[in-house]
C-alpha cells in the first residue's frame, strides 16, 4: 500500500525514487510517534487513557490494557486478602510470630507485639531466642521437638508468665503460638499450696488420734467387743497417715520443676537392698528374680528413685496375691538405662493404663482400698522420674500380670568404671 502511494507520488513528482523515498519517511515518522505514544502510555498507563490507534497499535493497545486490568483486579484481590489476614490474626486472642529456618522473626501480630515487647520494624529479622533470653525457650527452639509447649515463667522485670507452642510449617519455617498463662499458673500454686497446708494441718491432729488409739489398743482391760472396732480405727488411722505423707511427698516433688543433679546409684546395691526389704516382710509368698543386665550405674537422688523403684515393687507384691516370681530388671541400650518390675498378677485391663498414675486413681476401688494403699503411689513415681528426666511406661497383659518400666534418658547414665575407680 506504502509503495503504491510512493510510486504514484514519484510519477507525479516526476521523479519515481524521491517519491518513493518521501512517502516511505512520512510513514516511518508515524510509526515512530505511534511508538513513541504507545511507551509513552505504558510508562504512565495508571494516569492517562490508552492512544487511540487503529490496526495493529489499537489491537497492541487492547492486549496490553486487558492484561494490565486483569493484573490489577489480582493485586486488588491480594491486597484484600492480606488485610483481611491481618486484620484476623490482629483480633486472635493468642500471639503467633512467624520464624523462619535460622528460627528469625519475619512476622508477627499485634498481641505477640505485645505479649513480648517487640518493635514492628527494628525487631524483624531478628532472633526471637536471642531476644527473650530464656534458656528453657532456647532449648525448646533448639530441639524443635513441637509435640509439646513450653511454660516460661516470668522474666526479669515482667509479671507475665508464658506458654509458647511452636507449629512446624513449609520448610523448615515455624508458626509460635504465644499465649499469657500466669492466671493458670497462680492457680495451679494456689492447687498446691492449699493440699501442701491441709496435708501439714492434718498431720499434727492425726498423730495424736493414732497415739491414743495405739495405747487404748495395748490396754488390757478394754472389753472384748471393743477390740474390732478399736482395731479398724487404728488400720484407718494408718491409712490416713500414709496418705497424709504421700501428699506431703507429692507437694514436695512438684514444689519445683527442676531436674535432680544426684550422684551415682550403685543400681546393684539398691536392687539387693529392695529384695532384702521386701523378703523380709510378713507372709511373702512371692520369690524376688534380680536381673542386672549392663554393668552402668544411675545418676540421681539415691532417696527419691530409692523410693520410686520400692513403690512399684511394693504394687507388685500388693496387686499380685496368688504369688509367683516378681522380676526387676536393668539394662541399658542406645535410648538409655531401663529398671523394669514385673509380676505374674491378674494384670490391669487396658482402658485404666492411661490413668494409673493420676492421683487417687484406682482400678479396683474397693480392693485397694482394703490393701492399704494411699492411690498416690505412682503419682510419686511418675514426678521423681520427670525430675530425672525419665519416663513411666506401664504395659499388662490380662491375666498374665504388668511390667512397669522407668526409662532413664543416656545423660543420667554412669559407666561403672568410673563410678567404681
Ligand atoms: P495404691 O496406693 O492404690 O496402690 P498406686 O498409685 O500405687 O496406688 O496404684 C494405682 C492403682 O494401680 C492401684 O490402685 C491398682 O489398681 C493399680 N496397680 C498398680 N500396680 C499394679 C500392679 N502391679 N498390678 C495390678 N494393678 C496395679
Amino acid at each position: 500500500m506504502v509503495g503504491a502511494i510512493g510510486a504514484f507520488v514519484g510519477w507525479a513528482l516526476g521523479a519515481f525514487w524521491l517519491g518513493m523515498a518521501l512517502v516511505f519517511a512520512l510513514e516511518l515518522a508515524r510509526q515512530l510517534l505511534n511508538l513513541f505514544q504507545f511507551e509513552d502510555w505504558l510508562r504512565n498507563r495508571n494516569r492517562r487513557n490508552p492512544p487511540d490507534g487503529s490496526g495493529l497499535w489499537g489491537e497492541l493497545v487492547s492486549q496490553v490494557s486487558r492484561l494490565h486490568r486483569r493484573k490489577q483486579f489480582h493485586k486488588q484481590r491480594i491486597l484484600a486478602l492480606f488485610r483481611e489476614l491481618r486484620r484476623s490474626t490482629a483480633s486472635m486472642p493468642d500471639g503467633v510470630v512467624a520464624l523462619n529456618q535460622a528460627r528469625e522473626i519475619v512476622w508477627f501480630n499485634r498481641k505477640a507485639a505485645e505479649l513480648l515487647g517487640l518493635k514492628r520494624k527494628t525487631d524483624f529479622g531478628l532472633s526471637l531466642a536471642g531476644l527473650l533470653r530464656v534458656p528453657e525457650f532456647t532449648r525448646y527452639l533448639q530441639k524443635g521437638d513441637f509435640t509439646r509447649g513450653v511454660v516460661v515463667p516470668p522474666r526479669v522485670g515482667e509479671s507475665i508468665a508464658l506458654e509458647f507452642q511452636g507449629v512446624p510449617y513449609g520448610e523448615g519455617q515455624v508458626f509460635l503460638l504465644v499465649r499469657d498463662v500466669t492466671r493458670q499458673i497462680q492457680l495451679e500454686r494456689m492447687r498446691k499450696d492449699f493440699v501442701a497446708n491441709a496435708s501439714h494441718e492434718l498431720r499434727s491432729p492425726l498423730t495424736v488420734i493414732a497415739g491414743y488409739l495405739e495405747t487404748l489398743a495395748l490396754d488390757s482391760e478394754l472389753p472384748s467387743e471393743l477390740r474390732p472396732p478399736l482395731e479398724e480405727m487404728r488400720r484407718q488411722s494408718e491409712r490416713m497417715t500414709a496418705i497424709i505423707s504421700d501428699l506431703l511427698e507429692l507437694s514436695r516433688l512438684e514444689a519445683s520443676d527442676e531436674q535432680v543433679e544426684g550422684a551415682t546409684i550403685d543400681i546393684t546395691a539398691l536392687m539387693a537392698v529392695l529384695r532384702k526389704d521386701i523378703l523380709a516382710r510378713e507372709g511373702m509368698i512371692h520369690s524376688i528374680d534380680v536381673r542386672i543386665e549392663s554393668p552402668e550405674n544411675l545418676r540421681g537422688d539415691l532417696g527419691l528413685i530409692q523410693s520410686a523403684f520400692w513403690n512399684l515393687l511394693d504394687n507388685a507384691v500388693k496387686y499380685s496375691p496368688g504369688g509367683g516370681t516378681i522380676v526387676l530388671r536393668w539394662w541399658v541400650d542406645k535410648q538409655g538405662g531401663h529398671f523394669t518390675v514385673t509380676d505374674q498378677g491378674p494384670g490391669i485391663p487396658a482402658e485404666h493404663l492411661p490413668r494409673l498414675t493420676e492421683r487417687f486413681y484406682r482400678v479396683d476401688k474397693g480392693r485397694a482400698r482394703h490393701m492399704g494403699g494411699s492411690g498416690l503411689g505412682l503419682a510419686i513415681v511418675r514426678h521423681v522420674l520427670q525430675r530425672h528426666g525419665a519416663e513411666l511406661m506401664i504395659s499388662s497383659e490380662e491375666g498374665r500380670g504388668s511390667t512397669f518400666a522407668c526409662h532413664f534418658p543416656v545423660t543420667r547414665l554412669i559407666s561403672s568404671t568410673v563410678a567404681n575407680p
